[in-house]
């Protein structure tokens, strides 16, 4: 049997949270199809002399409530069905944070660590200008993901503002603050995470997430920013943390500030302190929360089984396939879904795009209020809809997200 791809999974989750709301058929099908899809190869020129073609893409699922958002990550295995997947995922991402954008994504197939920072430069300068056909401030709007960085809007912002000739502060959000960045986006979605994580707590387990025990899986820039601000604002107990180096356990609790550190200073965890485990085991710990903040499909049917965690956050995108959510909810493990778990990050670009739209910056303290806000609402949304139906919360959510995009699509009615 031909194994199911990300975006049929995905795909299935979404008519699942439609049969429930009655949707019908027209407006299904409308919701389901990407709007527009670009597949590009380009040639960079290493720094030996040799030339290289490389493989990039920019999905665009929908964009009735406003421009197309989303990242774009440098990955070996990035591919279509993942830039798709990811890309249908935004959209409903951006309707449950209630912000005014549709769903994109894009990507390059491409190991960035085997890159000198000039190749590095060329190649994103080249997949920007080749994507700029159908990009644009108010068209479709990246952003950082997994492997990119400010320093890769820089280069981004650049190369759009060189090719229109002028500075075009919208084309990309996730900057350096130099450059027209935010206060505060560089850890929003490891705040949003650990917002949702305490609101997830006290829902679920009955408390609030202070003193009890979370495993967190992967420690880039949601991972980090999440153990951080959980351990330090919010009194968790982090025991295991991780990346591609392996897992790292301590059962009377991680320091997160100095992994944190560790990490900032050897760009990896390799050689941390702890007790050295396997991402696997990470998974398969004993404790309150589980939080998978790496790639996709982390926990799956060959896993699901062995979850003893009472509730799992989804800072990843896509980090549960579906036969494993329904594995997890024959166990009564909660799972809260990456749509409303890690929209901090694009919260957070949605509040630097309008910053910078009106050149008047906000403080830090602005911005962590808005987004405590936002975050809050968002799962207050869902845990209604979730009694109201009476079925899990990413399905609640999903609820709640094509309830927006399909009015949105109604009120604007289908062109001509
Ligand atoms: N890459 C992030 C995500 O998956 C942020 C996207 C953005 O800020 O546009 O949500």
């Amino acid at each position: 049997m031909k194994k199911e791809g990300l975006f049929e999974g995905a795909l299935r989750q979404f008519n699942k949270a439609a049969d429930l709301m009655k949707l019908d058929d027209g407006m299904r099908e409308v919701l389901s199809t990407h709007k527009r899809e670009l597949t590009i190869h380009f040639p960079v020129k290493m720094d030996d002399g040799s030339v290289k073609v490389f493989t990039g893409y920019r999905f665009q699922h929908n964009i009735a409530r406003g421009p197309a958002k989303g990242g774009v990550r440098y990955h070996p295995n990035v591919n279509e069905d993942e830039i798709k997947t990811l890309s249908f995922l935004m959209t409903w991402k951006c309707a449950v944070a209630g912000i005014p954008y549709g769903g994109a994504k894009g990507g390059v197939k491409v190991d960035p660590a085997k890159l000198s920072e000039a190749e590095l430069e060329r190649l994103s300068r080249r997949y920007f200008s080749d994507i700029s056909i159908i990009i644009g401030p108010e068209e479709d709007i990246p952003a950082p993901d997994v492997n990119t960085s400010g320093k890769i809007m820089s280069w981004f912002l650049d190369t759009y503002s060189m090719n229109v000739g002028h500075s075009t502060l919208g084309i990309v959000t996730g900057k350096p603050l130099e450059l027209g960045g935010s206060l505060g986006r560089s850890e929003a979605t490891g705040r949003g995470v650990s917002i949702v994580s305490n609101e997830a707590s006290k829902y679920f387990l009955g408390s609030e997430i202070k003193g009890k025990t979370v495993a967190i899986q992967g420690f880039g820039n949601v991972g980090s920013y999440t153990a951080l601000i959980l351990a330090q604002e919010y009194g968790a107990k982090i025991v295991a943390i991780s990346d591609i180096t392996g897992g790292y356990y301590n059962p009377e609790g991680i320091n997160a500030k100095e992994a944190f550190d560790y990490v900032t200073a050897h760009k990896s965890l390799e050689g941390f302190n702890a007790q050295k485990i396997t991402n696997e085991e990470l998974l398969e710990l004993d404790v309150d929360v589980l939080i998978p903040a790496a790639l996709e499909r982390a926990i799956t049917e060959r896993n699901a089984n062995n979850i003893k965690a009472k509730l799992i956050i989804e800072a990843a995108n896509g980090p549960t396939s579906p036969e494993a959510d329904a594995i997890l909810r024959s166990k009564n493990i909660k799972v809260v879904p990456d749509i409303l778990t890690n929209a901090g990050g694009v919260t957070v670009s949605y509040f630097e795009w309008v910053q910078g739209l009106y050149s008047y910056f906000w403080d830090l303290d602005d911005v962590r209020k808005a987004l405590d806000r936002a975050m809050k609402n968002a799962f207050k949304d869902g845990v209604k809809i979730r009694e109201e139906f009476n079925t899990d919360m990413r399905t609640a959510l999903y609820i709640v997200a094509i309830n927006k995009v399909a009015t949105a699509t109604k009120l604007r009615g289908i062109f001509p």
